[in-house]
Parts: C-alpha cells; sequence; structure tokens
C-alpha cells in the first residue's frame, strides 16, 4: 500500500521521514510554518547510530564535507587557563561529527527536495484534523483555509509541538522541566579562538562555552541554573528578544572570563535565540493515524547531545516499520513507538546529580570539579572511556532492507 502522508515541519525529523517515505515509494507533503527553510541555529551534534542512519541514506560523504572542525573540549578557569582538555568521542562534550544545524537541514532538504513523491510547502500550518474511522484518514484543516485529506499525519514541528498537544489526553503531562536555561549568539572570532570547545563555569549555576564554526565567526552559549524563578523566566521566553539581551547581559556581567567581550558583542548578532531547556515526555507517540517524531516526541534535551541524532533514528525507524508491515499501518505505528522507547528512555535520563555538576553553584565546587577532571584528562581516562562506551549502547539500530539504496 503507498500512503499518502502530511509530515509537519521541515526540520531534521521531517526532512529525514520525506527521505525514507519517498524511496519506499509513498506520497509525501511537507508543511513549514516558517515562509522558508529554517536552516538557522547553533551547533549540533550528531552520533553513535545516528551516523548509521546518514550513512544507509547515503549521504555521508556530503556530510562530512561540512563538519565542524572542532578538535575536542577544554575547561579553562577565569584566566583562560586550561585545566581539562578532552577530544572527540562518544562520551565527550565534542562528538566526532559535529555540525551547523543550518548546514544539515539545507543538507536534508536538499537530497529531498525534487524527488517526485515530496511536495515542500512553506508558510502555511495545520488548523485541526479530524480522524476519520470510516475512511480510515485524517482529514486535515490549514491554515490559509484548505482541507486535504491523508492516510498517515505525522508531527515532526519540534518542542512545542501542536499536533502534540492534540493528541495526548486532556491535561497530560508534556515535559520535565530541568530548571536550566539558555542563551546562544554569535560574536565576531578573534584571533585566541581556536578550533577547541572552552568550557567554563562561573558561580551561581553558571555556564559558557566558546566555540568557532568557521574562521570569521564564534559561537557563545551561556547557561544557567535556576529552579525558582521558573514564572519570572517563562515570561522572559515570551518577551522581546531585546528584553531578553537585557537579562542575560545583567545575570553574567559579573561572570568572569570572557564575559565582557561577549555581552559587547550580543547586540550586534543576528543569530540570539534563548529557551528554557526541557525534555519532551510525550505518554504516546501515536494515536489513530497520527504520529510524532524528533522533538515534538522525545525531544531529550541539549544536555544529552542526542537530539538531533534521536530524531534522525526515529525518521528512519517510523519509516522502516511501515515498510515491514504494509497493509497494516496501525501495527507499523505501535512497532514504531515499541521499537523506538526502549532507546529514548535510556537517552533521556538526566538525573539531578548530573545537572548540579554541570552547572555548580560554588566556586570551591568549580575548582574542585576543575581538578579532578584535570587528573582524569591527565590519566587520559575520558578519551579512553570514549572509544569503547557510547550513552546509547544497549539499543541495537534495526535493518530495514526495503530502505536500501
Ligand atoms: C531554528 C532552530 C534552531 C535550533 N538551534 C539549535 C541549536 O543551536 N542547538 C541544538 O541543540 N538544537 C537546536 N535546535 C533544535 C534541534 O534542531 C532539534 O533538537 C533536533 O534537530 C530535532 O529536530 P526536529 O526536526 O525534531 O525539530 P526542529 O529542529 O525544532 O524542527 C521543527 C520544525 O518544525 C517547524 N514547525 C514548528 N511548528 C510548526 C507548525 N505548527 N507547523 C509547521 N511547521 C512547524 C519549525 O519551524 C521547524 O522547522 C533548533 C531548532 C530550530 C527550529
Amino acid at each position: 500500500m503507498k500512503t499518502k502522508v502530511l509530515i509537519c515541519g521541515a526540520g531534521c525529523a521531517g526532512t529525514a521521514l520525506a527521505f525514507w517515505l519517498a524511496r519506499a515509494g509513498h506520497n509525501v507533503t511537507v508543511i513549514e510554518r516558517s515562509p522558508s527553510l529554517r536552516a538557522l541555529g547553533a551547533q549540533i551534534d550528531i552520533r553513535n547510530q545516528g551516523i548509521e542512519v546518514i550513512n544507509r541514506m547515503g549521504l555521508l560523504e556530503i556530510l562530512l564535507s561540512k563538519l565542524v572542525k572542532e578538535e575536542g573540549t577544554h575547561m579553562v578557569n577565569s584566566a583562560g587557563e586550561v585545566k581539562a582538555a578532552f577530544g572527540k568521542g562518544n562520551l565527550n562534550a565534542t562528538a566526532e561529527y559535529e555540525i551547523m544545524r543550518g548546514d544539515l537541514v539545507k543538507m536534508l532538504y536538499e537530497a529531498t527536495q525534487d524527488h517526485e513523491n515530496i511536495e515542500y510547502i512553506f508558510g502555511k500550518m495545520v488548523e485541526s484534523f479530524d480522524e476519520r474511522e470510516n475512511e480510515n484518514d485524517n482529514l486535515v484543516h490549514f491554515s490559509d483555509g484548505s482541507t486535504d485529506s491523508f492516510d498517515l499525519l505525522v508531527g515532526a514541528d519540534g518542542q512545542g509541538s501542536r499536533i502534540r498537544s492534540a493528541i495526548l489526553p486532556p491535561g497530560g503531562k508534556e515535559y520535565r522541566k530541568l530548571g536550566i536555561w539558555a542563551a546562544y549568539w554569535f560574536v565576531p572570532r578573534i584571533e585566541t579562538d581556536t578550533n577547541t570547545m572552552s568550557m567554563y563555569s562561573s558561580p551561581g549555576g553558571r555556564l559558557m562555552l566558546r566555540r568557532s564554526h568557521n574562521s570569521t565567526e564564534t559561537q557563545v552559549y551561556c547557561i544557567f541554573r535556576d529552579d525558582e524563578n521558573t514564572e519570572q523566566l517563562n515570561k522572559l521566553m515570551r518577551a522581546p528578544a531585546e528584553e531578553q539581551k537585557k537579562y542575560w547581559k545583567q545575570k553574567f556581567h559579573d561572570a568572569g572570563w570572557e564575559t565582557d567581550r561577549f555581552i559587547a558583542g550580543i547586540d550586534d548578532t543576528a543569530n540570539f535565540y534563548c529557551h528554557e531547556v526541557v525534555q519532551v515526555i510525550a505518554a504516546n507517540w501515536v494515536r489513530g493515524r497520527v504520529a510524532l517524531i524528533g522533538d515534538a516526541a522525545h525531544c531529550p534535551s541539549p544536555l544529552t547531545g542526542l537530539g538531533t541524532t534521536t530524531s534522525l533514528i526515529g525518521a528512519y525507524v517510523l519509516a522502516g516499520e511501515i515498510t515491514r508491515s504494509p497493509d497494516d499501518l496501525a501495527l507499523a505505528l505501535k512497532n514504531y513507538e515499541r521499537v523506538l522507547r526502549p532507546l529514548i528512555k535510556e537517552v533521556q535520563v538526566v538525573g539531578p546529580l548530573r545537572i548540579k555538576m554541570a552547572l555548580p553553584q560554588s566556586q570551591w565546587v568549580i575548582t574542585l570539579r576543575l581538578a579532578i577532571m584535570g587528573f582524569l584528562c591527565w590519566l587520559g581516562i575520558p578519551d579512553l572511556l570514549s572509544q569503547y562506551v557510547t550513552d546509547t549502547s544497549e539499543w541495537q539500530l534495526p535493518h530495514y532492507p526495503a530502505l536500501d539504496l
């Protein structure tokens, strides 16, 4: 059976799913809320089985040509002195495959845009949909007033998914709050910015990252922990960018290290973004002929470095299960959730201790942590572990022969 599929959202998950479904001969429409492809964002990781998915797409060579040449991660003190040095690796902050989000989205879009079975429509959203049991389809009402029917509707519309809200039981919990708030922006690269990520902790649960992805720009990430002022911070996340920038400047002005330079660049950047760091924990990813993939289903938070990896894997598994049960979409959707859940369960484990250790409150913990990490790095332990252990090692990527090239 060839299905007619509507994918809502042209991010990594939506474009990857379009790729696989079209390869299997299904007809796909992708609608994206933005008037054009949102090829934006900072640096993201592709790890473990996510790399194998790209390989099976036949896109590994293109991916390799677009990677950011980050060599590893340094933990530094307020004077910028390197106290612990990590290479690239499965468990390290710098993954083997680092890429700017925009480059990955563009690569996936370009691999699909001219396919005869795929149509992209920008500036369009789903207003509502009716799941029609008799017709075995969804009647979808769009934001431009049009309607159409689809065998399958997929929410690939990111962390704030509207499709998810529509299929979860009323009042169902959608997020696990971590009490973490993050902003990033770009500043001009200077001579002393290297191809190594620098990580600096400051008292008050504040963390700053500096990483350079090309010869002219450096990314700045400012992250802090605060689970006491949630209401005020939530309001700030909805405020105009100018107000948000003012808050971040005030919050980090006395953090030390290269803060003055970073703050000086915040007003001129075209790439400022801030958000609450959360995990999506939807109780169900499927209802009837509607399914969720990527961040819409299971955003694990940037803390894990696995959001893009799991979204690529999820797209492959959903398409694969549809090919495995070609005459029974309900069974395919059920199997998609059954196969993927164990991986997501493993990936989403972010305990309170991990958060506290990532964002310590006091200077003495920061100093102690730098000393311990420095000693472990001197012994070579983190890099050795990273060669043999992955954080998704228990889970095997299925093979779906019908999706092979
Ligand atoms: C602009 C942007 C920048 C990002 N930057 C970073 C970053 O710097 N670091 C990081 O770790 N992660 C970032 N992310 C998140 C990261 O891309 C995802 O965690 C991961 O790649 C999984 O992708 P996804 O396709 O599930 O979700 P997303 O990448 O969030 O893609 C969702 C897509 O759906 C679209 N959309 C949303 N609502 C609707 C709607 N109602 N109808 C139609 N389309 C809709 C969005 O515009 C977007 O194109 C960013 C996401 C976006 C959208």
